[in-house]
């Protein structure tokens, strides 16, 4: 009894054997021969999916380099480009919503925090600044109905200084009427006496 044993291996980019063809062949020693093929498929350690072609696999994980990656489970981080396998992919919720690695994660999530921390201190900003507008706008009111009210108080005292002023020149006018009329009354009483 003889074996021979032939093997084809089917290796990945990185030496890993990805296919395992062996072609058994048995001599009974009587004459008889009999051929036995066998093939054992690699399965991507990622998702335990059978690889068949050389060209399904896509090497390792980038996070964990130790699960490997085929066509139909490698993802990328969004953020760094590195090769995910499905167990170190990360989601991040956003916006936008993006497959990332852990790392990026936690800067995506760093990053988000100080952006609402800052639109956070920015309306605040605005809504005191509106708020002094508001304050400087009622007092520049104020201050022009000040203006008014004492520019309405000169224009009376204006107003009263010259009704006084006419009502002495109607005095004066009086006075001299009365001053000749005095003065006519003499000239006609002394024409009147012998
Ligand atoms: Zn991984
Ligand atoms: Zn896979
Ligand atoms: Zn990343």
């Amino acid at each position: 009894m003889r074996h021979i044993l032939r093997r084809y291996i089917t290796r990945d980019p990185t030496g890993r054997p990805i296919a395992v063809q062996s072609e058994r062949l048995t001599d009974d020693g009587e004459g008889r021969l009999q051929l036995d093929n066998e093939r054992k498929v690699h399965r991507c350690s990622g998702c335990r999916r059978p690889v068949l072609e050389l060209s399904e696999s896509r090497g390792v994980c980038g996070w964990c380099f130790s699960r490997e990656c085929c066509v139909h489970c490698v993802s990328r981080c969004q953020v760094c480009s590195r090769q995910l396998c499905g167990h170190c992919r990360q989601g991040f919720g956003g916006p936008p919503a993006v497959t990332v690695c852990a790392v990026c994660r936690q800067r995506l999530i760093t990053r988000e925090a100080i952006e609402d921390q800052l639109t956070m201190e920015q309306t605040e900003f605005d809504r005191h600044i509106a708020q002094q507008r508001l304050v400087y706008q009622f007092e520049a009111l104020r201050l022009a109905e000040g203006r008014l009210q004492q520019a309405a108080r000169f224009q009376e005292a204006r107003l009263g200084i010259g009704r006084r002023t006419k009502l002495q020149w109607a005095m004066h006018l009086l006075g001299l009427i009365v001053v000749n009329l005095f003065k006519g009354l003499k000239y006609v009483i002394r024409r009147a006496l012998p």
